[in-house]
C-alpha cells in the first residue's frame, strides 16, 4: 500500500509492480498536482524513469540543460558545465514542470495492472501491527478498512500519516521567503541556470531564472524574512519586479507563490511496517534541486528490497538498509541545501560580510569561485553501505563502489547504437569484459551482460569509466548500484557479493 500520488509515491509504484508486486495506491486529490514546484530533474531521475518507461517521454517534454552561471551584480563570477562527459543516454538536467512529470507517471501507472491507483482516497487512521498494518480511508462514499503487508508513506511534506503516528521532523526552517513566479514570456535567453547575487534589479538580494517547455520561465525572487506573503503575490507587485529585471519585454504570469524553506527531516524511516519516503520522510530548500530527486532515489532503493523481502529472495533487515543508505543521503542533500540557503540568505552580518568578500574575489581568485554556492545541483549517493563488497585492488576511472554504473553510448552487435544503462534489466546484473577465456556461467539469479560478445564497446568508452582490464567483472544491484568489483571472474566470489546485496551476510 502506497500513500500519497506525488512523483515519488506513482515512482514507487511503478518499481514494485515492475517488480511483480501488486500496490494498492491512494491520494486524497480528484487529480495531479497543481501549481508550481519540482522543475528541475537531473540525469539520475531520469535514468530511473526510463527503466520505470518513461525516461525518453520525459526529455522529449523538456527542456534539457548543463550549463549554470552565477552573476553577482552584472558581473558574471562563476560558470560550470554538469556533464563534460559525452556518450550518456540521459541529459544532465531537464526543466519541465512536475504536474507533466507526475502525468506521465500517471499515465505508466495506468498501464499496470498491478497498479491500483484510487483518486479521493484519504488516509484517516493507521494502526501498525507485527506483521501488517491496518488503515482507514475515507471517501466520498463513504470510509473503509484495509490490511496492508507494508505501508509506504509518500505524502509529501505534509505528511498525514507522520503525524497520525505522533512522529516529528527535526531540523531548520530559514527565515527568509522567495516569491516563485512563472511566467509566459518569447525570449532567446540561453537554455542555462542563472543565478543573480544582489543584481542591479533585485538589489541587496537574490534571483534565479531556468527556461521551461513552452516559453515559461520560472523565476525565483528572494524577498528577505519580513516580507508579507500575501502582499507580495498581488500581481500588480509580481509584475513591477519583473518589469525591473527583464525590461520592456511584454509577458504574462502564469503561476505566482511565496514560500519559505525547511531543512529537516524524520530521526527514523522505517516504524515497523510502516516507510517513509521522500518529502514524507525528509525536506530541503529547492536550491539544488533535491528534493523530487532524491524522494525518487528513495523510491528506487526501497522498491527492490521490499520486493525481495516479498517474495522470500531476502529477510526484512534488508530494508534496514533502506533507511541507512537514504538516511545517508537525505543528510548529504540537506548539509547542501543548507549550506547553499546559508549562503544565498545569511543568518548574521558577518556571514553576510564573508559571502560578499568571496563574491568581490572570485573573478580574481579560483578559491573564491569554489566557495560559491547558489545551490550544488542534485547527484546521485555513492552509498558508503554494509552491501557492498570492498574492492580486492585498486580501480580507477569514474565507476565508484556504492554509486550507480555511470552509463555509455556502445554498439549492439548488430552496430547499431545503443547504451549500456538500456541493457541492465531489474534484477542482479554481472557486467564482463571479454578477455579470450571461455565464459563461465554466472551465479542463478544473476544475469550476466558481456562487453565484447553482447555489446560493443568501440571506442574503449565504457572500459575508461570502469577502469576495465580485459576479464573484469562487475557486479550491480537492482538498482544499478555498483556493488562489487573484481579484475577476474569468479563465480564464488560473485555469488557470495550478490548475498551479501541481500543482506544474508552480516
Ligand atoms: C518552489 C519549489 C521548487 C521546487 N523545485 C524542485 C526541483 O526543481 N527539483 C526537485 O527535485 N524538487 C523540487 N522541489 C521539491 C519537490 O516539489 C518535492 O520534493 C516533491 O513534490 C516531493 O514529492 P512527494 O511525492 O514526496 O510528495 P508530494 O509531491 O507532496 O506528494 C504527496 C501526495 O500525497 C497526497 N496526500 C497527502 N496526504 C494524504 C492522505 N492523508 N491520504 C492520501 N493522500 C495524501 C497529496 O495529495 C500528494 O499528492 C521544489 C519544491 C518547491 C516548493
Amino acid at each position: 500500500m502506497v500513500v500519497g500520488a506525488g512523483p515519488v509515491g506513482l515512482a514507487a509504484s511503478i518499481d514494485l509492480a515492475l517488480r511483480g508486486v501488486a500496490v494498492v495506491l491512494i491520494d486524497d486529490a480528484d487529480r495531479i498536482g497543481e501549481g508550481s514546484r519540482g522543475i528541475c530533474w537531473s540525469k539520475r531521475t531520469l535514468e530511473i524513469c526510463d527503466r520505470l518507461g518513461v525516461g525518453e517521454k520525459l526529455v522529449a517534454q523538456g527542456v534539457t540543460w548543463k550549463l549554470g552561471k552565477v552573476f553577482h551584480g552584472d558581473d558574471l563570477v562563476f560558470a560550470f558545465d554538469l556533464l563534460p562527459e559525452d556518450g550518456h543516454k540521459m541529459p544532465a538536467f531537464i526543466n519541465l514542470q512536475q504536474f507533466q512529470v507526475e502525468k506521465a507517471l500517471v499515465d505508466r501507472a495506468d498501464e499496470l495492472d498491478l497498479v491500483d491507483l484510487r483518486w479521493k482516497n484519504r488516509l484517516i487512521a493507521v494502526e501498525p501491527h507485527n506483521d501488517h498494518v491496518r488503515l482507514t480511508i475515507d471517501t466520498p462514499d463513504g470510509p473503509y478498512s484495509l490490511e496492508a503487508d507494508w505501508l509506504i508513506a509518500a505524502d509529501g511534506a505534509r505528511s498525514s500519516t507522520r503525524d497520525l503516528l505522533g512522529l516529528k521532523f527535526s531540523g531548520v526552517t530559514f527565515e527568509d521567503k522567495f516569491l516563485i513566479a512563472d511566467i509566459r514570456m518569447a525570449a532567446d535567453f540561453p537554455t542555462e541556470r542563472r543565478f543573480w547575487f544582489d543584481p542591479p534589479f533585485h538589489a541587496g538580494q537574490s534571483a534565479l531564472m531556468h527556461r521551461q517547455p513552452d516559453n515559461i520561465w520560472r523565476i525565483d525572487l528572494q524577498l528577505g524574512p519580513d516580507a508579507d506573503a500575501t502582499e507580495e503575490q498581488k500581481p500588480h507587485r509580481v509584475t513591477a519586479r519583473l518589469k525591473r529585471m527583464l525590461g520592456d519585454r511584454p509577458f504574462e504570469l502564469e503561476w505566482i507563490s511565496v514560500y519559505r524553506f525547511n531543512c529537516r527531516r524524520l530521526d527514523r524511516f522505517l516504524h515497523g511496517r510502516v516507510i517513509f519516503i521522500g518529502d514524507a520522510a525528509h525536506q530541503v530548500s529547492p536550491f539544488g534541486a533535491r528534493g523530487a530527486n532524491s524522494g525518487i532515489q528513495d523510491a528506487e532503493n526501497l522498491a527492490w528490497k521490499l520486493a525481495a523481502v516479498l517474495k522470500g529472495e531476502a529477510v526484512p533487515a534488508l530494508l534496514g538498509t533502506y533507511e541507512t543508505e537514504r538516511i545517508q543521503a537525505a543528510d548529504e542533500n540537506i548539509a547542501h541545501s543548507t549550506r547553499s540557503t546559508d549562503f544565498i540568505a545569511p543568518h548574521s552580518a558577518a556571514e553576510r560580510v564573508l559571502r560578499n568578500a568571496v563574491l568581490a574575489l572570485a573573478p580574481r581568485a579560483e578559491f573564491a569561485r569554489r566557495m560559491i554556492n547558489s545551490g550544488r545541483l542534485s547527484m546521485a549517493t555513492v552509498y558508503d553501505s554494509a552491501l557492498l563488497t570492498p574492492d580486492e585492488s585498486p580501480f580507477g576511472g569514474s565507476a565508484r563502489l556504492g554509486a550507480p554504473l555511470p552509463d555509455c553510448r556502445v554498439r549492439n552487435v548488430d552496430g547499431s547504437e545503443t547504451y549500456v544503462l538500456e541493457n541492465i534489466g531489474d534484477g542482479f546484473t554481472v557486467l564482463t569484459f571479454k578477455n579470450g577465456a571461455a565464459a563461465q556461467p554466472a551465479p542463478e539469479g544473476v544475469c550476466r551482460l558481456r562487453i565484447g560478445d553482447d555489446l560493443i564497446d568501440p571506442e574503449g568508452l565504457l572500459a575508461r569509466r570502469l577502469d576495465a582490464t580485459p576479464g573484469a567483472a562487475y557486479l550491480l544491484r537492482p538498482d544499478h548500484h555498483l556493488c562489487a568489483r573484481w579484475r577476474t571472474f569468479d563465480r564464488g566470489k560473485i555469488a557470495a557479493a550478490r548475498d551479501r546485496a541481500l543482506g544474508k551476510v552480516q
